[in-house]
């Protein structure tokens, strides 16, 4: 007997109806003799609902109360998804983040998973049941309610097969696996039939929203075997493992993530520690950093830009801006007009050109690179904002990654 986690989106939970077909969809995991466990989003646009109807009420909302509201949404999927098992003629329960024992940190509204107590549902289980879970939330030392950030139920999943050690995690979703690039962006992109946990994290966290990306550092760290496929139809997924055994091309895909602000600290004084003072700063209100350029010194001074995510713009900007004294600072400005585009592929380290050809697709369709920056297996530019689907297209074309060109 196999024990298999299957985690469904909230567009594949998205009305009765779908709630039905996705319920006969588990119970026939579970009638080929598999322990099965549910992890459920909430329904189609409800968190998104419910952020806005906090922002009816607060501009600035207490995180804590944030995610007692956001998990609402969750638990809504379950309960329902429990009833339509149940008048399919099977045994289920609906089970909270709490009920399950996901313990997390106290980092409302992005809180990361400490410990699983998996217990309840290994009682469960035994029981007969299939058990249905909700996603996204967990509990904090305090007995709190937590989520984990945009996305986070595939982290739910991921954090539950590691933690009963199940055979198998299903990322059930509304495209047929992951692709070469978002196929809403560019309708030519490949479905890929697999990919290594280092790519998958590195597109998941520069934006291809397919996969949370703690879900796949999760993966990775605990050697999940995790498939994502489609809740609609049964064509194979995406197998994501260790090795990439059947994709053997260089760049793997092409992603995009408009979620980003730029600021940059105008003539800071050119002398050893300023960096250091700067993101230190940052490091310590829990800013995250991600490209950063630092100019060529004139006269005594030099500019530092850096990019954040936009939510934490305006909180970024006020810290600099206290602190300009004591950086040695003459001024910071920002934009939101950016968006960063990159690829990425495991093959690229012994690949000489690549860079150039991502700059080259880009200079040919016009497009202005305003930063830079590369690891071992991904390339990234920052764009302007309303160009980003013209240069995932434009790069998307030129490595030749659609389904006819390599065949
Ligand atoms: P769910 O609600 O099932 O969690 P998400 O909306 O979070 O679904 O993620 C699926 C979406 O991710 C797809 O509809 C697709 O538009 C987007 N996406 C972005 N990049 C990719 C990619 N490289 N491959 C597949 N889907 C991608
Ligand atoms: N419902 C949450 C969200 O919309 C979590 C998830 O869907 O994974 O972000
Ligand atoms: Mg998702």
């Amino acid at each position: 007997m196999a024990l298999i986690v299957q985690k469904f989106g909230g567009s594949s939970v998205a009305d009765a109806s779908r709630v039905m077909n996705v319920a006969r969809r588990i119970i026939e995991t579970y009638l080929k003799g598999n322990q099965v466990v549910v992890v459920l989003s909430a329904q189609g646009d409800t968190t998104d609902d419910l952020i806005e109807k906090a922002r009816e009420i607060s501009e600035n909302p207490s995180k804590r109360e944030m995610d007692m509201l956001l998990s609402t949404g969750e638990q809504i999927s379950i309960a329902l998804m429990a009833m339509a098992i149940h008048r399919l003629g099977y045994p289920a329960i609906s089970l909270t983040g709490p009920q399950v024992g996901m313990k997390t940190n106290s980092c409302h509204t992005n809180a990361r998973i400490e410990e699983v107590d998996g217990n309840r549902i290994k009682a469960e289980l035994d029981a007969g049941k299939i058990v249905i879970v909700a996603g996204f939330q967990g509990i904090d030392e305090n007995g709190d309610i937590t989520t984990l950030g945009r996305g986070g139920s595939d982290t739910t999943a991921v954090a539950l097969a590691a933690a009963l050690n199940a055979d198998l995690c299903e990322i059930y979703t509304d495209v047929d696996g992951v692709y070469t690039a978002d196929p809403r962006v560019v309708p030519k992109a490949r479905k890929l039939k697999d990919i290594t946990y280092d790519e998958m994290l590195e597109l998941a966290s520069l934006g291809a929203k397919v996969l949370h990306n703690r879900s796949v550092e999760l993966a990775k760290k605990y050697n999940v075997n995790l498939v994502v496929r489609s809740s609609m139809n049964g064509n194979d997924g995406t197998i994501v493992r260790e090795e990439a055994l059947m994709e053997k091309t260089m760049i793997k895909g092409v992603a995009y993530d408009k979620d980003i602000a730029r600021i940059s600290i105008i003539a800071v004084r050119d002398i050893p520690g300023v960096a250091y003072k700067i993101f230190k700063l940052l490091a310590d209100a829990g800013i995250n950093v991600d490209i950063i350029l630092q100019s060529i010194g004139r006269g005594d001074t030099k500019d530092i830009s850096f990019t954040i995510a936009r939510s934490q713009l305006m909180e970024t900007v006020d810290l600099i801006n206290k602190n300009l004294d004591y950086i040695g600072a003459k001024e910071v400005n920002f934009t939101h007009d950016v968006a960063k585009v990159s690829i990425v592929g495991a093959g690229m380290a012994n690949h000489p050109g690549v860079a150039a050809t991502m700059f080259g697709a880009l200079a040919d369709a016009d497009i202005n690179i305003h930063m830079i920056s590369t690891s071992e297996i991904k390339i990234s530019c920052l764009v302007r904002w309303d160009e980003a689907e013209k240069a995932v297209q434009a790069i998307h074309e030129r490595f030749g990654l659609a389904e006819e060109e390599l065949e």
